[in-house]
């Protein structure tokens, strides 16, 4: 996300030179830079506590592949508190544990995705509206599941690593 106005004000910005940064881009009303950013996101392979199955979802909007549990971070939150957050809302399952593997990004959303191994409980899986389908598989049939979502599949590897 590269900004052409003030999200505050609304002013057009203007480029300004900025120690190593370079030219920023800089609102002279707010006296104040914006430097550009990707948006901060979670990505969670939710495993069962044995760490033998992995529980994939479909969501209902998009692309009805089988995914991980991800979301954006909200304003003020940690991202240990947006995977927790995610796994939760997106499956009804409360994580037992949360390990930080690795950061991806995503060029086609402009996202930065931090990976995470989560481990949950087989509870009543309770599903947002968001998603349409969640369900366990070994680690072989997941695989299988996340061919064509290059992220996830790449995370599941460094998971188990
Ligand atoms: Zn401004």
């Amino acid at each position: 996300m590269t900004f052409a106005f003030c999200p505050h004000c609304g002013a057009a910005l203007v480029e300004k030179p900025i120690g190593d940064e370079g030219l920023v881009p800089y609102c002279e009303s707010c006296a104040r830079p914006h430097f550009s950013f990707s948006y901060a996101c979670v990505i969670c392979c939710v495993f069962d506590p044995a760490k033998e199955q992995v529980l994939l979802i479909r969501q209902s909007y998009g692309e009805k592949r089988y995914v991980c549990v991800a979301g954006y971070v909200k304003q003020g939150e940690t991202i240990e508190e947006t995977a927790a957050r995610e796994v939760l809302e997106e499956t009804g399952l409360t994580a037992s544990s949360l390990r930080y593997v690795r950061s991806y990004y995503y060029p086609k959303r402009d996202q930065l995705m931090f990976g995470f191994a989560v481990q949950a409980a087989k509870s009543d899986i309770c599903l947002s509206c968001e998603v349409e389908e969640a369900q366990w598989f070994s680690v072989a049939e997941a695989r299988e599941r996340l061919r064509e979502a290059k992220i996830a599949a790449q995370l599941l590897e460094d998971a188990l690593r």
